[in-house]
């Protein structure tokens, strides 16, 4: 079964500069920004710029230059962040929402970046 991108969806209107952001780091196929409703102190999202609508059709579709720049800015964003605990941090959580089940509400790839506080664990019971 293909993937079918929505260029409408909200991340898309980012990437085109049709929304504004608050960039934390932006590389040649990657922007990470704010969450714009933070759940932790340290709330970023870290999206490819290419047209992914969730992390098994970048993991599979993407080309390796993409996925190498998308998997060092999510060590960017940790360490811009201050949460590796390598680095003093407390630590965090990536999340990458994804579909249904998932209850992902934008449909382009993002990783939440999540950290600052404790999180509790890692899924709910209902
Ligand atoms: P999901 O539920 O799809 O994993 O997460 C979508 C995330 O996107 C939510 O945490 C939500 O707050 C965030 N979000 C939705 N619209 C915007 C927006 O216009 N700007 C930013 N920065 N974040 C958004």
């Amino acid at each position: 079964m293909s993937y079918e991108y929505d260029s409408q969806n909200i991340f898309a209107k980012i990437l085109r500069g049709e929304i504004p952001n608050k960039t934390v780091l932006e590389t040649e196929h990657s922007l990470a920004f704010e969450d714009i409703q933070p759940q932790a102190p340290v709330h970023v999202l870290v999206i490819p710029k290419g047209p992914y609508v969730s992390y098994d059709h970048f993991a599979l579709d993407a080309s390796d230059a993409e996925i190498v720049d998308f998997t060092r800015a999510v060590g960017e964003v940790c360490k811009i962040s201050g949460v590796q605990p390598s680095a003093g941090g407390n630590g965090f959580r990536a999340i990458a929402n994804t579909g249904e089940a998932g209850v992902q509400e934008v449909p382009h790839l993002h990783v939440h970046i999540l950290g600052g506080r404790v999180l509790g664990r890692m899924i709910s019971k209902g």
